[in-house]
C-alpha cells in the first residue's frame, strides 16, 4: 500500500492545504522523507464532519451483522498489512517489532471482540415491560427500552499505542459497533501508521458499502484541527486518550458548545502499589524484580505504569528497595515515542530530583540516543508527600517514587487522599487480608482496576475489564475506554410507550427478529438457539 500523507475524507483522498508535516524517526530525530503529509484545514474538517453527519442514519441502520462484518473486514486488513504496517510504526516510534506484532494482534482481537458483541446483542440491552391494563388505580402502557447511538464520534489516537489506541483502535471500534460513524485525528506521532489503517478502514467501508461518511481520517499538528472537530455540531461525542491538559481542554470546549456533549479522555495515573507488611516480609525480592520489570516495559510509556509504592519502614523495605536497585541499574536505556515526550521526561525527573524530601535510590543504565529514557526509582517518606502533593504529578516514563510509611495507618491515609487512578495495586498474604480491606474500599472509590499480586501494565481486553477510573484518570469513571462495555461511551437508551409493531426498533419487536438476549416483564428471555 503506498502513503500519500492525504486526508481520507469519507470515500475521497484529498492533499489538505495546512501546513506540511513529515514524519519523525524518534531514534535519531530525522525526519523520514516520505511521504510528506499535509494538514487538514477547517474546510476538509468540516467536510468529514458533514460526511459523517448525512452517514449517521443509513450506518445506524446497518444490521448488527453487516457492521459485525466491517469490524471483521477491517481487522483482516490489518493483519494482511503484515510488516508493511509494523515496519512502518517501528521506525515512527521506536517501539520494538516484537511489542508491535503484540499490539497489532491486541488490535484486530479488540475488534472481533465488538463483532462478537454485536451478534449477541446485549448491547442493546432490550427491555421490555408489559401493557397491565388492568391494573389499579391506573393501567399501565407498554414499555419497552432499548439503546440506540449518539451521533458521529471524534477520536483522537493515542501516541502511546499507535494501534490497539488509534485509528482502528478500541475507541474507534466500539464506536462503529454502536452504529456511530467516526472521524479520526491521526497522532503526530504516527502519521504513516494512521494513514496506512485509515485506508483498511475505508476500503473496508467501501468494499461493504456502507455510508461514505462512517469513516474519515484527518491530519493535524497543534490544537487547530482537534479544536475544530470538537466543536462542529455535527459531532456528538468525542474519544481521546492523551495528556491531562490536552483532554482538560477538550473538556471545556466541548462543555462551552451550544450543545455540550460527553468527551471521554483517559488521562493521567500514577497507578499506586501497596506492599502489605506480610507480602514484603516474604517476597520482598521477587515482588521487586517484578515491579522494576513493570516499570520500564515500554519504556514507562504506559499509562498502567506503576509510578508509586508504598510499604512500611524496616529490612523489609530496604531489602526490596536494594533489589529494585540493583536489578534497575541492569535495565538498558529505550527510545521514548517523540521527543516531545522525552523532553517532557526529562523534565519531570529533573523536577522530582529537586523536590525537597526526595533522594534518589538507583538509575537505569545511561541512555546513549537522545530521546532514550534511563529509568529512575526516588523514595521519601509519607510526611514529605503530604507537604506536597505536587510530588505525585504523573511523569509519563520509567520514573517511579518508593514512599515510606511509619505505619499501615499511613497507607490508607495516602488511599483516601490520592486521586483518581486507572489501576491499584495490592501486593498481600493472608496475615495481610484485614490491611487490605481497608486499602481496597479506599481505593475502588479511585480506581477502574483493583489488582492482587501482579502489576497493572498489560490490559487485557475481554468483557470484564475496566480501563477507567475516578477523575484525572479519566473524565468520566462511570465508563471504560478497554473492553466489550467500552460500547456503553456511545449509546443512549430510549423509551418507546405504547408503540404498534411495526414502529418499534427490531430490538424491540415482539418476535425479537435479531434473536438476541432481551429482559421481558423482569425475567432475562434467551435467544431461540
Ligand atoms: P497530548 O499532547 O495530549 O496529545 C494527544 C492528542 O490530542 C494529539 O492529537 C494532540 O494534537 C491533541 N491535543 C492535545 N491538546 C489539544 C488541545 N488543546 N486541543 C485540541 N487537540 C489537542 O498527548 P501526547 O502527545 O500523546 O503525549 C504527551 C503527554 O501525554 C505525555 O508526555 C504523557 O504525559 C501524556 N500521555 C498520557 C497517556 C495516558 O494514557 N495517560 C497516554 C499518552 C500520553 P497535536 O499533537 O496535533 O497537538
Amino acid at each position: 500500500m503506498q502513503l500519500t500523507g492525504e486526508q481520507l475524507i469519507g470515500y475521497r483522498v484529498i492533499r489538505g492545504k495546512g501546513r506540511e508535516l513529515l514524519a519523525i524517526n524518534p531514534d535519531d530525530q530525522q525526519a523520514i522523507s516520505t511521504p510528506v503529509f499535509t494538514c487538514a484545514t477547517a474546510d476538509l474538517v468540516d467536510q468529514a464532519c458533514v460526511l459523517a453527519e448525512q452517514a449517521f442514519d443509513p450506518f445506524r441502520a446497518t444490521d448488527p451483522e453487516t457492521r459485525a462484518q466491517f469490524l471483521e473486514a477491517i481487522a483482516d486488513g490489518i493483519v494482511e498489512l503484515g510488516s508493511t504496517l509494523t515496519e512502518r510504526a517501528h521506525i515512527e516510534t521506536g517501539l520494538p517489532m516484537a511489542r508491535l506484532e503484540g499490539e497489532r494482534g491486541r488490535t484486530a482481537g479488540q475488534l472481533r471482540l465488538f463483532a462478537s458483541v454485536l451478534r449477541q446483542g446485549r448491547w442493546q440491552t432490550a427491555t421490555l415491560d408489559s401493557a397491565l391494563p388492568e391494573r389499579q388505580p391506573l393501567p399501565r402502557p407498554d414499555l419497552r427500552m432499548c439503546k440506540i447511538p449518539l451521533g458521529p464520534v471524534a477520536v483522537f489516537g493515542a501516541s502511546n499505542f499507535p494501534l490497539a489506541f488509534s485509528v482502528a483502535g478500541g475507541d474507534t471500534a466500539s464506536a462503529l459497533a454502536a452504529g456511530c460513524p467516526v472521524v479520526v485525528k491521526a497522532h503526530r506521532a504516527h502519521l504513516g501508521t494512521s494513514e496506512l489503517v485509515g485506508r483498511v478502514i475505508q476500503e473496508a467501508s467501501k468494499r461493504l458499502e456502507l455510508p461514505e461518511g462512517t469513516f474519515s481520517l484527518v491530519v493535524g499538528d497543534g490544537s487547530d484541527v482537534g479544536q475544530q472537530l470538537v466543536s462542529h455540531p455535527a459531532i456528538k461525542a468525542v474519544g481521546f486518550t492523551g495528556s491531562r491538559a490536552g483532554g482538560l481542554a477538550l473538556m471545556r470546549t466541548c462543555a462551552a458548545r451550544p450543545e455540550p456533549i460527553p468527551v471521554y479522555a483517559e488521562m493521567s495515573s500514577i497507578n499506586p502499589v501497596f506492599l502489605l507488611p506480610g507480602a514484603l516480609a516474604n517476597q520482598a525480592s521477587a515482588i521487586a524484580t517484578a515491579f522494576v520489570d513493570a516499570l520500564v516495559m515500554g519504556a514507562g510509556q504506559f499509562c498502567t505504569n506503576p509510578g508509586v509504592v508504598l510499604a512500611v519502614e524496616g529490612p523489609d523495605l530496604d531489602a526490596f528497595l536494594a533489589r529494585a536497585a540493583a536489578h534497575l541499574a541492569e535495565k538498558a536505556a529505550q527510545t521514548m515515542l517523540t521527543p516531545g515526550i522525552h523532553s517532557a521526561y526529562e523534565l519531570g525527573v529533573r523536577r522530582i530530583s529537586g523536590e525537597a524530601g526526595i533522594e534518589a535510590v538507583a538509575s537505569g543504565q545511561a541512555h546513549s540516543g537522545a530521546t532514550q529514557a534511563q529509568g529512575h526509582l526516588y523514595q521519601t517518606t509519607f510526611a514529605s508527600i503530604s507537604a506536597n502533593a505536587g510530588m505525585l504529578e504523573e511523569v509519563f516514563g520509567p520514573a517511579a517514587i518508593v514512599i515510606r510509611c511509619q505505619n499501615v495507618e499511613q497507607m490508607l491515609a495516602f488511599a483516601h487522599s490520592i486521586e483518581g487512578q486507572l489501576t491499584a495495586t495490592l501486593h498481600l498474604e493472608n496475615e495481610d487480608l484485614t490491611i487490605a480491606q481497608g486499602l481496597v474500599q479506599a481505593m475502588e472509590k479511585k480506581a477502574g482496576r483493583v489488582l492482587i499480586n501482579g502489576f497493572p501494565t498489560g490490559v487485557e481486553v475481554c468483557d470484564s475489564m475496566v480501563h477507567g477510573g475516578a477523575f484525572p484518570a479519566t473524565s468520566d469513571s462511570r465508563t471504560t475506554s478497554v473492553g466489550s462495555t467500552a460500547i456503553e461511551r456511545f449509546l443512549r437508551p430510549v423509551c418507546y410507550q405504547n408503540f404498534p409493531d411495526v414502529l418499534l426498533p427490531r430490538a424491540l419487536k415482539h418476535s425479537n427478529p435479531l434473536n438476541i438476549w432481551r429482559q421481558v416483564d423482569g425475567k432475562t428471555a434467551a435467544p431461540c438457539s
